[in-house]
């Protein structure tokens, strides 16, 4: 069996893996590149999208989801397995993701006609997206899917967004049986609407995420508190409060805590809460009306709580002042009036969508907050503003950022680093590998570090474009190693080695010549001495490692 890694390696998005066993190719995921690496979406595909006979989707976002009616277009004619709720969220998800396409490359087309430059044609049309459905085949979660008399498959609850799987795979070969799970995108335990992520009990392989591979998200028991006082404050000063969020998932858990929220303060009168009840709150985004349809139609894998809530009569995806705007001219409206309220929009990461136009329009104001509640990939405008930008470029204008800007991670739809340890820890028997995906590179690193010392699981983080055989349980092999890697090891050379132990040498002789002024001319409180001593010993520490690099490479 081979495993391809083709997406969601160098960062978050575009998740995609190529198992190929015996005759067979199953792809899991075929998401969207977004952000920095949304030029991947134009190159052709490592493999060919015909010779695939499944693919199993984890779930609808668009970065596991959204190059599915690009791989039908391409050639794709196998079955598309996923959860039910995944399929319906699909069927509106693909779609707007090629409205979107669609949308911009008309906007590109219309300032290169006018430059006399060539016309673009989307990644994949309405049509497209269309056409990609037919291949779809919703499964139940915990049924037992033959896909053939070697290939068996298995979908279970990963608490992340509606109809989120964590998938797992028995390959037989002869008597030998290899079991690979594929983790998808992890949730949180005690996230509103979903269930916790369903526990594995075992696996010789794990192809697993790691978004939040070295962080602790810090306020999940007060993510409600939290956001309920950044609203007040930003409303009693009469701001509107921005909440970028995905769509789907994001935008009914936020409505889902606001009903909570309301409903355990129903007898507070005269207070801040009563106030607080009156403020609109506008879901705009067409996706955001239809996605919480599918969520009423799918209460079925509700959690507990909110199953009771439906029990008692309390529909816990609308309350008094929520309100969802449909048409252009209503979204465009909310910016003409200067009531306090809340606006809910999407892309979550700010990218596209109407969420710009808010943005253009309540950045520069101080009385409005910006909320955000989801991850910002690197490279995007959420992560832009999130991380302190001064000043964006929106709809070719400069826009100043005066709006308060916050984080509130507990809302985070994928478990932290104790989520996914505990995770892991579930598994009664040690898988034998842990292959490493969907994350920054330092969150994954960190990750393995601690996979290694706290479960001594071995783990891969592989590149883009790898392939590793398995052999049998425990029988690995990287038999396509990735360009950057053989660049990485080919500078391990002697050449390379004495040229870096030089430079290094230079640098502590420049550094120690400096320290030697600082002593003699500047009084200790305006420069740190500390500072240098510090330097001149990294590059003594430095200086160490090298040689024991020129060891090992031969010299
Ligand atoms: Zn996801």
């Amino acid at each position: 069996m081979n495993i391809r890694f083709m997406g969601a390696v160098k960062g978050v998005t575009g998740s995609c893996h190529l198992i190929e066993f015996k005759d067979k190719k199953l792809l899991l995921d075929c998401g969207l590149f977004q952000g920095r690496d949304e030029e991947l979406n134009y190159q052709e595909m490592d493999f060919d999208p015909a010779s695939i006979d499944y693919l199993l989707l984890s779930h609808s976002h668009i970065d596991h989801s959204g190059r599915i009616p690009l791989l039908v277009k391409k050639g794709f004619k196998g079955t598309v397995y996923c959860s039910k709720a995944t399929y319906e969220l699909c069927e509106i998800m693909l779609l707007d993701s090629a409205h979107i396409q669609e949308m911009e490359v008309e906007w590109q087309n219309r300032k290169a006609r006018r430059a006399g430059k060539p016309l673009v044609e989307p990644l994949y049309t309405q049509e497209d997206a269309n056409k990609s459905l037919e291949y779809f085949k919703p499964v139940l979660y915990d049924q037992i899917i033959r896909i053939d008399d070697n290939i068996t498959v298995r979908f279970n609850d990963a608490g992340h967004v509606l109809g989120s799987s964590i998938i797992e795979m028995w390959f037989k070969d002869g008597s030998e049986i290899i079991k690979v799970v594929y983790s998808g995108d992890i949730g949180t335990k005690e996230k509103p609407i979903l269930n916790d992520p369903a526990i594995i009990d075992y696996a010789d392989y794990v192809i697993m995420e790691a978004t939040y591979g070295n962080r602790v998200h810090e306020d999940v028991e007060k993510r409600d508190e939290t956001l309920i006082n950044i609203i007040l404050k930003t409303v009693l000063r009469g701001g509107t409060v921005i909440i970028p969020s995905f769509a789907v998932g994001r935008t009914q858990e936020i409505i889902y805590e606001l009903n909570k929220y309301y409903d355990a303060h129903l007898s507070d009168f005269g207070t801040s809460t009563n106030l607080l009840k009156n403020v609109p709150v506008y879901v705009d985004s067409p996706l955001a009306v239809k996605a919480t349809e599918v969520f009423k139609r799918n209460a079925g894998v509700f959690d507990e709580e909110a199953r009771d809530l439906l029990k008692k009569g309390d529909n816990p995806l609308k309350f008094d002042n929520l309100h969802f705007t449909q048409s252009v001219e209503e979204s465009k409206a909310l910016n003409f009036s200067d009531e306090p309220k809340i606006i809910i929009s999407s892309s979550g990461m700010c990218e596209a969508g109407r969420i710009r136009h808010h943005l253009k329009h309540n950045l520069w104001k101080k009385n409005s907050s910006i909320v955000f509640v989801g991850y910002q990939a690197e490279g995007t405008l959420g992560q832009r503003i999130r991380d302190g930008a001064k000043k964006v470029k929106l709809f070719g204008e400069e826009i100043h950022v005066n709006a308060e800007i916050y984080n509130v991670e507990g809302f985070s739809g994928h478990a932290d680093k104790n989520g996914l340890l505990n995770w892991l820890k579930g598994f009664k028997e040690k898988p034998c590998r842990l292959f490493i995906v969907h994350g920054e590179g330092q969150a994954k690193e960190d990750f393995a570090k601690e996979v290694e010392q706290q479960l001594g699981i071995e783990c891969i983080i592989p590149e883009y474009n790898e392939v590793y055989e398995i052999k049998g349980r425990g029988q690995v092999e990287c038999v396509q190693v990735s360009k950057e890697r053989l660049a990485a090891y080919s500078k391990l050379s002697p050449e390379h080695v004495q040229q870096m132990m030089e430079e290094l040498n230079e640098m502590r002789e420049m550094f120690q010549h400096t320290l030697g002024q600082v002593q003699e001319h500047v009084s200790s409180e305006s420069i740190s001495i500390e500072n240098y001593t510090l330097i001149n010993n990294i590059l003594l520490n430095m200086k160490n490692d090298i040689m024991n690099l020129s060891m090992l490479s031969g010299k």
